[in-house]
């Protein structure tokens, strides 16, 4: 079976926790600082970086940090994960969401225009969603035309670029996943950046129980620090990160050559000014066939993935947020979308023989 997602994990990284095992440092620590700092260099510099114990803690502190509560409101896709979203409610704010951009599957500039004209929202968070960032700096100008804030939900982007500028350095924060199936991992954690330091300020407070300094508590906080042991892995996994892209770019690559004019399977896009990482490799299956090929993908022991099955708002605990006459472009996505392995543990003969299993399929139904 070739699996969807695996973290690719070498001598390296065993050699690095086995070091800070030893070192008697195993919570937050010299190695979570050391990570931070390499983590804000690979970024340009441009921002600063806190690390954290997940993603989704990331988004939490984030929107902590932006402002984000009681009878304030959050734009967004209902085209994610869960944890997009699921903070914001948490903290009593109002959800709202508008359609995608079915081109790059991400929130539409012009749908966020739309809903801006009859709206008032407080934040933006727009998703790089399989590992593209579009269209950035267009909310960036819409935010301070309109006076809201911007978290970059950047979980599934590290190493992305929009117009040269790297993904999770748009709008006030950007916001990252360690958790295994990411383009790079520390097996769970997050990271939140922004060039604000007093918000990264208040992001590393909180994240410590509200400490400014031992047993000085400025606010009520929470443990959501990383551990050193995480933060080791995250290192070496850094250094890798450039060349796992090239890798996932090498196949997505491979695949647009061999599925290029395959009749019912639309390729995902690069947008011109997106440097692509792939973090899934999405395509579409037209005329409702992707339960058949996702059944014969199982038969030829290939993993796959469908990411999103459903909208944020089909959920029970968002169901209250359902925009009125559902929002076309989303479902369309989410009936259609099939992810294809395009990981650095796939190889590059696995993505040719996935790329003829499918084209068989599509043989063998016309
Ligand atoms: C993975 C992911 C998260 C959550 O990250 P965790 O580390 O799993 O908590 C949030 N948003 C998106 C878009 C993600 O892909």
């Amino acid at each position: 079976m070739i699996p969807i997602s695996r973290p690719l994990l070498g001598e390296e990284e065993v050699e690095e926790v086995k070091r800070v095992l030893l070192s008697g440092y195993l919570a937050h620590g010299p190695e979570v600082e050391a990570f931070e700092e390499e983590f804000s260099r690979f970024l340009g510099g441009r921002v600063c970086a806190a690390a954290v114990s997940s993603g989704t803690a990331a988004l939490y502190l984030a929107y902590v940090a932006t402002g984000l509560q009681r009878g304030k409101r959050l734009l967004t896709t209902p085209f994610t994960f869960m944890a997009t979203a699921s903070p914001a409610v948490q903290l009593g704010a109002e959800v709202l969401f508008a359609d995608i951009d079915p081109e790059t599957f991400c929130l539409s500039t012009e749908a966020v225009k739309e809903v801006l004209e009859r709206e008032e929202i407080d934040l933006l968070v727009p998703v790089d969603l399989y590992g593209q960032a579009t269209y950035l700096d267009d909310f960036e100008a819409l935010s301070r035309k309109y006076g809201f804030r911007i978290v970059e939900d950047a979980c599934q982007a590290h190493g992305a670029l929009w117009k040269m500028r790297p993904a999770g350095t748009f709008g006030d924060v950007g916001v990252f996943s360690f958790y295994p199936t990411k383009n790079m991992t520390t097996g769970e954690g997050g990271m939140v950046v922004s060039s604000d330091e007093e918000l990264l300020e208040e992001v590393r407070t909180l994240r410590n129980q509200g400490q400014r300094g031992r047993y000085e508590y400025a606010a009520l906080g929470y443990n959501f620090r990383m551990t050193s042991i995480a933060a080791a892995i995250g290192r070496v996994q850094l250094k890798k990160l450039t060349t796992f892209n090239e890798m996932r770019r090498r196949r997505a690559e491979i695949y647009r050559e061999l599925l290029d004019d395959v009749d019912g399977i639309v390729l995902p896009k690069e947008v011109k000014g997106a440097h692509h990482v792939y973090h899934q490799f999405t395509v579409r299956v037209k005329g409702g066939l992707r339960e058949r090929l996702i059944e014969h993908l199982k038969q030829h022991g290939v993993g796959y993935g469908v990411y999103y099955p459903r909208l944020l708002y089909d959920y029970q605990p968002l169901k209250r947020f359902a925009p009125p006459g559902d929002l076309p472009e989303a479902r369309r996505a989410s009936l259609e979308v099939l992810s294809l392995p395009v990981h650095p543990g796939v190889s590059e003969h696995d993505v040719r023989k996935i790329a003829e299993i499918i084209k068989s399929f599509i043989r063998e139904r016309g």
